[in-house]
């Protein structure tokens, strides 16, 4: 069963297109991949899909800048969303853990978790923490620290963390991975899989590189120049010998 329904999605930025015609649905439960280049419009898309993309139209429109076009229809849980601002769309479960951590540089790693929890109620928001620490055993002996004073990894174990705290039904990953080390993608690889094994929260995932994405991901989509341009289950995409070298570097 499908928790979000993307059809016939197009964005504009003024005249320029950034998603033309997309159709993409995320099974409840599974971990969906988004893969492509850079400005493919995986960004645009996870924006779209939480709704932010509202709200950078809103502040374009009052700064006389910029026409953003939405187009198309989102199906979440059966509803169509495309005109729910991102602050409902959080609160009915969408959360978007954005490009580049974005995490509170000044705020400890304990505070970005409660700020993160702010909607959670208290028990609920008790019980996640605890999962979050034990999901990342590291980020426990750093809950002192400043975000700004973590490593990249850390930033981005604490950024997933703090979106976990939110409560999601359908987490949004916007390229987690981006910056990392070989290493700390595996851990981090790993950490994405368990939270939909263990929590059975429905995710969807960006990438630019999928080789150390494609192991965890149910069902995958491949955008190019704002378009889907293949899709297929894990195994279809890992097999597919026109797109290892192309898209995956295998
Ligand atoms: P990256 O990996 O670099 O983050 P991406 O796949 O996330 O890329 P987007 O950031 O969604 O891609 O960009 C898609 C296209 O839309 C690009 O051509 C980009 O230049 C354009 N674009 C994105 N944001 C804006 C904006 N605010 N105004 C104008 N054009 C934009």
């Amino acid at each position: 069963m499908t928790i979000l329904e993307i059809k016939d999605l197009m964005v504009f930025y003024e005249n320029a297109i950034a998603i033309n015609n997309v159709h993409l649905a995320c099974r409840r439960g599974e971990v969906t991949g988004v893969f492509g280049a850079n400005s493919a419009g995986k960004s645009t898309l996870m924006y779209t899909i939480s709704g932010i993309i509202l709200d950078v139209k809103k502040k374009e429109k009052m700064r006389g800048g910029e026409r953003i076009t939405v187009l198309g229809s989102i199906l979440y849980e059966s509803k169509d969303i495309m005109a729910v601002e991102a602050s409902e769309r959080a609160r009915m479960g969408i959360v978007l853990c954005p490009e580049r951590r974005r995490i509170f540089q000044e705020s400890t790693v304990l505070e970005n978790l409660k700020i993160g929890g702010i909607l959670a109620k208290r028990e609920q928001g008790k019980k996640t923490m605890e999962y979050v620490f034990n999901l990342f055993p590291h980020l426990r002996n750093l809950k002192k620290r400043e975000g700004g004073f973590l490593s990249g990894g850390e930033q981005q174990m604490l950024a997933i963390g703090r979106a976990l705290m939110a409560q999601p039904k359908l987490l949004l990953l916007d390229e987690p991975l981006l910056g990392l080390s070989p290493l700390m993608e595996e851990i981090l690889a790993v950490a994405v899989k368990n939270i939909n094994s263990q929590t059975g929260i429905t995710t969807l995932i960006s990438e630019q590189y999928a080789r150390p994405i494609l192991p965890i991901i149910h069902y995958g989509y491949v955008l190019e120049n704002g378009s889907a341009v293949l899709e297929g289950t894990s195994e279809e995409l890992t097999d597919n010998p026109d797109v290892k070298s192309a898209y995956f570097g295998l």
